[in-house]
């Protein structure tokens, strides 16, 4: 059994962690908000101009899939094609994480996916601190409503935030943490993954151990796509 370490602990992380922390969560965050459903957090987002990343946006991407989710993937934030079609991970990115879906014996519908935020940040930088903390309790609110046996972390930006460490990912994806009651493993986001092919293998890897805590055997391949 892999060693569960709960995140929002990390005002002290655990010996064993691997993890250096950041401030602990907001206390806001301790509370679930009871009777929360995911249209309430829709309605609540609203035209949301909260932040700067409104200005640009075409279209809001509040995330798609099961409301009541097994499997959650968190990415970092829309781009242009998420932008203009209010949909998480349709562009070339999100082709690939599709195909991961698919391989680990799942369709997209099955899953949930969002990011920690919903307005594309220009030019596809990385979202500013003050634009993720303004952005994430309606993220949190999603977890919390959804309440996904686990939780996959796409990508630095996500994992940093969920698991609350400035920590580069390469030092501890594939490894299991706790948030919110959902075990939580981050790896590489599937943009990277475009750049650098070699690192599908790892990849896999960490897909395989969320296939084993969630029962799911891969996807057999056709004799014409082996
Ligand atoms: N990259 C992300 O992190 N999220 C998306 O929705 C698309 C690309």
């Amino acid at each position: 059994m892999p060693v569960f370490k709960d995140a929002s602990k990390f005002a002290r992380p655990p010996a064993s962690s691997t993890l250096l922390p950041i401030a602990p969560a907001p206390s806001f965050f301790d509370t679930k908000i009871e009777g929360d459903t995911l249209e309430a957090v829709r309605a609540d987002l609203g035209d949301c101009t909260r932040c700067r990343l409104h200005l640009k946006r075409t279209k809001i991407v509040f995330g798609t899939g099961n409301p009541k989710a097994q499997l959650m993937f968190v990415g970092e934030g829309p781009g242009r094609d998420e932008d203009v079609s209010g949909e998480p991970f349709v562009g070339r990115a999100g082709k690939l994480l599709t195909q991961m879906i698919e391989a680990m014996g799942l369709q997209r519908p099955d899953v949930y996916i969002a990011n920690i935020v919903k307005c594309r940040p220009p030019e596809n930088r990385q979202p500013e601190k003050d634009e993720t903390a303004t952005c994430s309790p309606f993220l949190v609110r999603q977890i919390d409503t959804i309440a996904p046996k686990v939780i996959v972390c796409l990508g630095s930006t996500a994992a940093q935030y969920i698991l609350a460490t400035p920590q580069s990912i390469s030092k501890f994806r594939g490894e299991w943490f706790d948030y919110r009651g959902a075990r939580v493993l981050a790896t590489y986001h599937p943009a990277y993954l475009l750049r650098n092919p070699a690192a599908k293998g790892v990849v896999w890897k960490d897909l395989q151990k969320v296939m084993a805590v969630l029962g799911l055997k891969p996807k057999q391949q056709s004799a014409s796509a082996r």
